[in-house]
């Protein structure tokens, strides 16, 4: 199906209950066509939070230094892998900061092993890396990479992603690295970062196209009081400025969906955040198909502060992945089996 950015405009302003029932079921029906009833669980590890970088909207800023950093060993990540495969996940996703004491050959090696040893696809989220260091990790088996652009609008970008050095900060054109590398490639955006006007996030979404991406990541802005952009006040007019809600990310969630009908697209831990209760099962009825259960080790999880209320959510991983499973079978979904890549299809246990 087609939208233009018009429509997109149009539904990202609606706010009448009864309308907006219809951008819901198409977004349900184009995901039931194109990827079906499976939900595909991704075990999430956070295997450092040491970042060189300044986001102006993320906790784990190099110069926030209220955080205790943390890395990962090697046995570490490993048990977390054996975790991933003993609760039947088909993926592991390995994420951290732009922390470059992640040596290439390091994690390449774990990387080969892991691959020898499970059957686990291999998700990257490890920020803006050398195109070197990407390719190694591709030949030791990456699968995946996911780096979200965060903003369409160039001027945007710059004010909230500071050089480090003289290395710009650019993540569209490490995207179309990690696509000519051969990854299956994910990208994606915050809604509601002070300065997104309707019209910014309306070019977000039509950028998901353009890009072909395997997998859209969308979650609302969490302001985090010790960062620049969890004090400013947005330089937008009320009526321009998106609101960082949970009823504007699954708009965002359901027109992605429909103009990228075959990605993996995550219910993401911040719209859980933002509703315990009900966040993940809302993404899940408009367009979602995609849950990345967490398995960090509990004493670690509580330093990856990207934003508040991530540590309130911290239990065992075998309850968690309980309570997955009995609210997408109470939905009527399936659990998904196998890797679940955008180019491997989809089955159902
Ligand atoms: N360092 C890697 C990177 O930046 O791609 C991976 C980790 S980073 C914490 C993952 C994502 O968290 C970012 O792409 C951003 O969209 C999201 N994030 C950061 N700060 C956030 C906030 N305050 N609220 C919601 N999401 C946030
Ligand atoms: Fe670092 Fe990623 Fe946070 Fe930016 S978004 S500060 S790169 S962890």
């Amino acid at each position: 199906m087609t939208m233009d950015r018009k429509e997109i405009l149009h539904w990202l302003r609606c706010d009448d209950p009864k309308e907006l029932e219809q951008l819901w079921r198409l977004a349900d029906r184009a995901r039931q066509q194109h990827v079906g009833e499976a939900v595909h669980l991704r075990g999430l590890v956070e295997i450092s939070n040491y970042c060189a970088r300044s986001c102006h909207y993320c906790g784990l800023r190099a110069p926030n230094r209220q955080v205790s950093r943390y890395r990962l060993s090697a046995e570490e990540i490993l048990d977390c892998a054996d975790q991933a495969v003993r609760l039947g996940y088909g993926t592991l996703v390995l994420q951290s900061g732009e922390d470059d004491r992640i040596e290439a050959e390091w994690l390449a090696s774990l990387l080969r092993h892991i691959k020898a040893t499970t059957p686990l696809a291999l998700t990257l989220s490890l920020g803006e890396r050398s195109e070197d260091d990407l390719r190694i990790w591709r030949e030791a088996g990456a699968d995946r990479y996911l780096l979200r652009f965060e903003t369409s609008d160039r001027a945007l970008y710059r004010a909230i992603h500071p050089d480090r050095g003289a290395r710009v900060s650019d993540r569209l054109a490490l995207l179309r690295q990690l696509k000519s590398l051969g990854y299956e490639t994910g990208s994606g955006v915050m809604v509601g970062i002070p300065g997104q006007s309707y019209a910014i996030l309306a070019d977000d979404i039509l950028l998901f196209r353009e890009l072909d991406l395997d997998m859209i990541g969308i979650g609302p802005f969490i302001a985090h009081p010790d960062t620049p952009l969890g004090q400013a006040a947005s330089p937008l007019p009320g009526e321009t400025q998106v609101p960082p809600s949970i009823g504007m990310t699954c708009k965002a969630v359901a027109l992605a969906r429909i103009l990228r009908p075959d990605a993996n697209i995550p219910a993401t831990t911040a719209v859980a955040v933002m509703d315990a209760w009900q966040g993940r099962e809302l993404a899940l009825r408009c367009g979602a198909n995609v849950i990345m259960p967490n398995l960090t080790p509990a004493r670690f999880r509580e330093h990856y502060t990207i934003y508040p209320g991530k540590a309130d959510r911290i239990e065992a991983a075998e309850q968690s992945d309980q309570q997955i499973r009995s609210q997408i079978k109470a939905m009527g979904r399936g659990i998904g089996s196998g890797q679940g890549g955008r180019k491997s299809g989809t089955q159902t246990e």
